[in-house]
C-alpha cells in the first residue's frame, strides 16, 4: 500500500514538471504549429491545387477548408477559454460573429423566461435547464459553479475547463474552456480533413521528388519541403484523429475531458453498490452535440459548421441541460463528488 502510494506520488511529480516544461515552451509549440500548418496551406495550393479537375468546385472547397483551418486555430489560441475571475464574455458585432437562429426570441422560448444565464438555448419539455450548484475553491477562493475547475498551471478556475493544452499558449495561458472548446473540436475536424487532402492528392508529386515520375518540378516550393509536408501531413493527420475520436465520443457522452475521468470512478462506485451511474448532463447523443456546437433549434444556423464564424456557448456556465429527473448525477452519493482539491491533495 505504502509502495504503490510512492510510485503514483512519484508519477505526479513527473508530471507536474512535465507541465512546468511544456507550460514555458508553449509559444515555440504554437510557432511551429502555426509555420507547419502555413507552409502545409502553401504547398498545397502551389503545387496540388493547379492539377484539380473541375477547379470551380474543387479550389473552392480547398479554400474554404484551408480558411477554417487557419481561423479556428486562431480562435482557439486567442478566445479566453472563460476564466472565472474576468467577466462573461458577450457576443460581439463584427463581421465574425453569427446570428443566432431566433435572435428576436433571445428572452425567452414559447413565452417561458429562459433560466438566467442560458443563451438561445432551447428550452423545450425534454431537456431541463437548471442552475449549477456552487463550491468555493480551495486553490484560487473563487465561488465556482459545477463543471468549473482550477487549471493547476494557469493557476486559475476556468468555466467547463476540458484541459490546459501547451499546443495553444501563447504565453497567455490557453485552456481550453467553455468559449473556445469548439474552436478546438472545429480546429482538429478541418486538420484531419486538411492532411487526408493532402495525402489523397498529392501522392503524384511526391512520386515526382523522390525520382520515380520524370516530370518538370515548376513549383515555387523546394521539393525538400514538399516531401516533408507530406510525410508530415499523414503522420499528423493520424494523431490529431485519435484525438478528434476521443473529443466526440466525450461530446456524445455529454461529458469533458476532466469529467470523462471522474465519471469512471463514479461508475465504479456506483456498481460497487448495485447501482448505476447517470450523467446528468447527458441529454442524449444528438441533443449533446447539437448544445456543444449550439446548432439546435433555438441556437445558429447549421452554416456556423462550415464557415468560421464565432458564436457564443448555449450557456454561460452557471446553468446547464440535464436529463430529465436528474437535478445531479444518478448513482453519486453527496460527498461522493470527486473535486480538484481530491486530485491534488494526493500530492501533499
Ligand atoms: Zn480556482
Ligand atoms: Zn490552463
Amino acid at each position: 500500500m505504502y509502495c504503490s502510494k510512492t510510485v503514483f506520488r512519484c508519477f505526479r511529480r513527473i508530471e507536474r514538471f512535465g507541465d512546468r516544461v511544456t507550460g514555458a515552451a508553449g509559444r515555440y509549440f504554437v510557432i511551429i504549429a502555426a509555420v507547419l500548418i502555413g507552409l502545409g496551406t502553401f504547398t498545397f495550393f502551389d503545387v496540388i491545387t493547379p492539377s484539380l479537375s473541375y477547379p470551380w468546385v474543387t479550389i473552392p472547397i480547398c479554400v474554404l477548408i484551408a480558411f477554417n483551418l487557419h481561423m479556428h486555430y486562431f480562435w482557439v489560441c486567442t478566445v479566453p477559454p472563460g476564466f472565472l475571475d474576468v467577466p462573461p464574455q458577450q457576443p460581439g458585432s463584427n463581421f465574425f460573429w453569427a446570428k443566432p437562429r431566433n435572435s428576436s426570441r433571445r428572452s425567452g422560448i414559447r413565452g417561458k423566461p429562459l433560466t438566467q444565464g442560458v443563451q438561445w438555448s432551447s428550452s423545450t419539455q425534454e431537456i431541463v435547464i437548471t442552475r449549477a450548484a456552487v463550491m468555493r475553491c480551495r486553490k484560487c477562493g473563487e465561488t465556482k459553479p459545477e463543471r468549473t475547475h482550477h487549471c493547476r498551471i494557469c493557476n486559475r478556475c476556468v468555466l467547463k475547463y476540458d484541459h490546459h493544452c501547451p499546443m495553444l499558449d501563447l504565453g497567455i495561458n490557453q485552456c481550453v474552456g467553455i468559449y473556445n472548446e469548439r474552436h478546438f473540436v472545429m480546429f482538429m475536424i478541418y486538420l484531419v480533413l486538411a492532411t487526408s487532402c493532402f495525402t489523397a492528392l498529392g501522392y503524384p508529386f511526391m512520386l515526382q521528388t523522390l525520382g520515380l515520375v520524370d516530370d518538370n518540378w515548376d513549383y515555387y516550393s523546394p521539393q525538400a519541403l514538399y516531401m516533408l509536408m507530406y510525410i508530415l501531413s499523414p503522420v499528423l493527420g493520424l494523431c490529431v484523429f485519435a484525438m478528434l475520436l476521443y473529443h466526440l465520443s466525450s461530446i456524445a457522452s455529454g461529458e469533458s475531458s476532466v469529467e470523462a475521468h471522474d465519471h469512471e470512478v463514479y461508475k465504479k462506485l456506483a456498481k460497487q453498490r448495485g447501482e448505476e451511474f447517470v450523467n446528468s448532463y447527458d441529454v442524449g447523443r444528438w441533443k449533446n452535440f447539437e448544445y456543444f456546437f449550439n446548432i439546435g433549434p433555438n441556437g445558429y444556423p447549421w452554416t456556423t459548421l462550415i464557415f468560421p464564424y464565432r458564436i457564443m456557448p448555449y450557456t454561460d456556465g452557471r446553468s446547464w441541460a440535464r436529463k430529465p429527473g436528474y437535478e445531479v448525477h444518478g448513482g453519486v452519493r453527496n460527498g461522493e463528488e470527486l473535486t480538484d482539491e481530491d486530485f491534488d491533495d494526493e500530492d501533499d
